[in-house]
């Protein structure tokens, strides 16, 4: 019997993979700009380090977990986020004596075990971005930047950056409190999940997807009337460099985020063309969470960006998907051009180049066909006669050019040259989406 993946949990294909190699290229090189090093964490933990970390009134430590016993009776969960492990880690190895602020990114798998539908699945990717140990606003700046600079050197369409501050400690009682009292006459109208959280946690009614919830709390009091003085300089702060910096975002003070550790500062990437899955990065300030892991009191911001959204916005922006790429192709005819082919290949892979080969013995006509499947810019037909007159024929697949080069010792490097010297559509590397999102160049 045929037996297949686990429900909501994808494979990635190769002809899918190419983009998602694109879109952690870009995450490396974005990333770097701004001091942000990479950091790997284990797929799984303790459970309570998700219970405390994200919180016990949260979707995800609610209902969304993977966690089992392994051998020893240990309850263990699949990390279905990155921030608490992250934490974890910087708490463990005292990262916070290094005397200056750390920034982290990670790219991995995350479990949920969710309800399965277009942009949700149990298995899914996340880039997740940390930084420790400033409060100052210039590090949510610099947080909230280099997530716009990553979508907008991908040149996602249709991304627009929201922005909120949920305040504090000190503060936040007050609100929840005033929406305690707006919401407690209006309860029979609330859906069930919207009933528990007016008792643990008010906020998290103004996030709820259900239409009447949506309604009502659209008339809720606005948390910037209960922010405390600290709370509403560290914000004016925030928007004021994004301001200079010329992000564009949108005050939504609606936006609350699912999680218990924000304070201050939290936004949202929302783009147009997701439907109602419609946030690909989100993210906030979690002053308190370092020191409720074990560690010292300090701040910290990040954010976190699903894979999956992201590439389904790309190739519904894309023209043309991308492809794995294919210099050059080695099709042979016959037992010594094989013995010929083999080593041209390993020279010419040692110059960087992509090189295929004709594993199995076809005719020319199918040789052709194959370079063609193989997506190859050229193709070195090496046949009996070429043997014979030692020499090779360099075909263009895309122009048809032929060249015929000798068999020297010259050969690899009279390839490249020709390879670098075409001028198919391949030759430079074409960007393979179109600029929709604001250009860096305006900044
Ligand atoms: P949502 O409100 O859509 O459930 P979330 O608030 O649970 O999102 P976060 O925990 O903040 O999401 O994760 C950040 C990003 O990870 C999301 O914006 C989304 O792009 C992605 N993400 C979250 N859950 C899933 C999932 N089950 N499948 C695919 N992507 C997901
Ligand atoms: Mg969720």
């Amino acid at each position: 019997m045929e037996i297949r993946s686990i429900r909501g949990m994808n494979d990635i294909l190769p002809e899918d993979s190419i983009l998602w190699k694109h879109v952690r290229d870009t995450m490396h090189r974005v990333l770097a700009r701004y001091g942000f090093r990479e950091i790997l964490i284990p797929v799984l933990e303790e459970t309570r380090l998700f219970q405390r970390g994200i919180g016990e009134t949260t979707d995800i430590v609610e209902k969304e977990m993977y966690t089992f016993e392994d051998r020893s009776g240990q309850s263990l969960t699949l990390r279905p986020e990155a921030t608490a492990s992250i934490v974890r880690a910087y708490v463990q190895h005292h990262l916070y004596t290094s005397g200056k602020v750390e920034k982290f990114y990670f790219w991995g798998p995350m479990f949920r075990y969710e309800r399965p539908q277009k942009g949700r699945y149990r298995q899914f990717y996340q880039i997740d971005v940390e930084a420790f140990g400033s409060n100052d606003p210039s590090l949510d700046t610099d947080v909230i930047a280099s997530l716009y600079d990553f979508l907008a050197a991908l040149r996602v369409p249709g991304v627009t950056i929201e922005i909120n501050s949920l305040g504090c400690p000190k503060c936040r009682p007050g609100y929840h409190q005033a929406l305690k009292a707006y919401f407690s006459d209006k309860q029979v109208k609330l859906c069930p999940d919207c009933k528990s959280r007016l008792v643990r946690n008010p906020l998290r009614i103004l996030d709820c997807k259900v239409e009447t919830c949506h309604a009502l709390a659209m008339n809720a009091p606005n948390i910037h009337e209960f922010l405390c003085d600290t709370c509403k300089t560290h914000f004016r702060g925030v928007r004021g460099y994004l301001e200079d910096l010329r992000i564009p975002t949108r005050l939504n003070p609606m936006m609350v985020r699912g999680l218990d550790y924000y304070v201050q500062t939290t936004f949202e990437a929302v783009s147009e063309n997701l439907g109602a899955q419609n946030a690909v990065a989100g993210g906030g300030r979690y002053d308190g969470l370092v020191r409720q892991l074990g560690g010292p009191d300090i701040p910290g911001i990040g954010y976190a960006m699903g894979m999956e959204r992201l590439v389904m916005i790309l190739k519904e922006a894309g023209e043309e998907p991308m492809e794995w790429p294919c210099d050059l192709f080695i099709a042979t005819l016959g037992k010594d051009a094989r013995r010929f082919g083999i080593t041209l290949a390993a020279k010419i892979r040692k110059t960087g180049k992509v090189c295929e080969f004709s594993y199995e013995p076809k005719s020319l006509k199918a040789l052709m066909k194959l370079a063609n499947r193989l997506n190859a810019r050229f193709t070195a037909i090496i046949g009996e006669d070429e043997m014979r007159e030692q020499k090779i024929v360099l075909r263009n697949m895309e122009t048809r050019e032929q060249v015929t080069l000798p068999m020297d010792d010259s050969l690899p490097e009279m390839i490249v040259v020709s390879l670098d010297n075409a001028d198919d559509s391949r030759s430079t590397q074409r960007p393979p989406f179109p600029s929709s999102f604001p250009e860096k160049s305006s900044r």
